[in-house]
């Protein structure tokens, strides 16, 4: 099915409307079994693609313009619900537009629906959502990753022309390779978080899940930028980079290629960097030699932030509420029937890490890390453009193959955390096959130059 660049070609010469667009997609999501939607609502898009053909039909309209996308189902579309699938916010209706979601209605775009994902972006897989996994288009039987496990799945099965997801951890990357479709993780600060459910606010970035890179892009030009309703987000202009492989030094990180790594993604991934140096690029050996403490550090980091943002679900102020004793039982029963097993998980350890007794062990520890993991970058990146890497160590698991083994669940992100501890940008593009099931190639690159990874990743596409 179409690209945005397609559907916007199709829109501009009358081949088809919004509406006709809108209700194929609609289509698609009705007959599937994939539990890649929470929810949808086929009136109100209808009635955005009608909206949206009469901007056409005017002759003045933007690329995004009645093109049908989705949406994770942790960031706020106004007078839908938003769930974070969640128990807890099940009944939940959000009551005002997350910014990159003004934005994107600003260019007239058709929102379809919201996606699953693991609950509160919790997971690698997509089996945390209390709502049921999302399966993978490419085998059924396998996992779709996650967290953003409906935004990857519902654009590989053509349910969206694109989809929004966020990223603590990998949470774009990672369904994105397992899925096969193309997803950028933004410079922390390029996009704003205002109304996404905060995880880790100090990770969290909304970042474009599409069917390629240009489309990426696209997304990502339309919802990048300061917003005053977040004070994290900066200013950005995402400028046209003449960036190529011919020339380009990419840093290929040495402790990223040892043991534990599937052979046939090791494979497929030493294959992209081959192409790339027949390409004339240069490969240099980098060493980001603090990234054996990358997962122990996120995996403290994380839950903390997580502990500290999830406290606000109490049983009063949103969504369920158990009303049952007095107030401390509303307070335990609520957080108890609401909250999902991993989530519980976090929150423990979270609040451990951050307790008087062991902050400086734990937390703070983890702070200092996360400074060595950032000049780790900070020197590569003085000697290389961009760095290239897998993006998880094995393609798509089977449902149910780790679920009983959180550890080795933690493990899938090994080489995604650094960069959102770092807050660099990176993005995850097909690169090959293992049997049926795709893997992905990570292009990481330097705060705020997405533009040069955009550049690149189009070359990189033309090559694999
Ligand atoms: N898999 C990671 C975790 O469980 C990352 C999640 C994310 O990026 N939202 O924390």
């Amino acid at each position: 099915m179409l690209t945005i660049r397609q559907a916007h070609e199709g829109l501009k010469n009358k081949e088809f409307t919004s509406v006709d667009l809108t209700k194929a997609y609609l289509e698609k999501i009705k007959k599937s079994d994939l539990n890649s939607f929470l929810g949808f609502n086929e009136e109100w898009a209808i009635e955005q693609a009608e909206n949206a053909d009469a901007k056409i039909k005017s002759g003045k309209f933007e690329i995004l313009c009645g093109i049908p996308c989705a949406i994770k189902d942790a960031i706020m579309v106004e007078g839908q619900k938003c769930t974070a699938a969640s128990k807890i916010l099940e009944n939940y209706v959000a009551p005002y537009d997350a910014t990159v979601i003004k934005k994107l209605k600003e260019q007239g775009v058709v929102i379809l629906g919201k996606t699953n994902l693991d609950e509160f972006a919790m997971g690698g897989s997509g089996e945390n959502s209390a709502f049921g996994p999302t399966k993978n288009p490419h085998d059924k039987t396998r996992v779709a990753g996650g967290s953003s496990s409906g935004s990857a799945a519902s654009v590989a099965a053509n349910e969206a022309c694109f989809s929004l997801g966020s990223d603590t951890g990998g949470s774009i990357r990672l369904p994105s390779s397992f899925c096969g479709v193309t997803g950028l993780k933004p410079t922390y600060g390029a996009v704003s978080r205002y109304g996404l459910i905060a995880f880790g606010s100090s990770l969290d970035q909304i970042g474009p899940i599409a069917k390629n890179v240009k489309d990426a892009e696209i997304v990502f030009q339309a919802i990048c930028g300061k917003d005053k309703m977040d004070a994290t987000s900066a200013d950005y202009n995402l400028e046209f980079s003449k960036a190529s492989l011919k020339g380009l030094k990419i840093g290929i990180p040495k402790e990223y290629f040892v043991k534990g790594i599937d052979k046939e993604v090791e494979k497929i991934i030493k294959n992209a960097i081959k192409k790339a140096e027949d390409a004339g690029a240069e490969i240099i050996e980098i060493s980001l030699k603090s990234s054996e403490f990358a997962l122990a550090c996120y995996y403290i980091i994380a839950p903390s932030e997580a502990s500290a943002n999830l406290a606000r679900f109490d049983g009063i102020r949103y969504g369920m509420s158990v009303q049952d004793g007095n107030l401390l039982d509303v307070y335990l029963k609520s957080k108890g029937q609401g909250f999902g097993e991993e989530v519980k998980r976090r929150i423990m350890i979270g609040t451990y890490a951050l307790s008087s007794g062991y902050y400086d062990a734990y937390y703070k520890k983890a702070e200092e890390v996360r400074q060595l993991i950032k000049q780790d970058f900070a020197k590569a990146f003085e000697k290389v453009d961009l760095i290239f890497c897998p993006v998880s160590p094995v393609p798509a698991i089977k449902m149910g193959e780790r679920t009983n083994d959180p550890l080795s669940m933690y493990l899938m992100d090994i080489y995604t955390v650094s960069v959102n501890l770092a807050g660099l940008p990176a993005l995850s593009l097909p690169a090959g096959k293992v049997e049926n099931l795709p893997v992905g190639l990570q292009i990481i690159g330097n705060h705020f130059q997405e533009n040069k990874i955009f550049a690149v990743a189009q070359e990189m596409e033309k090559v694999l």
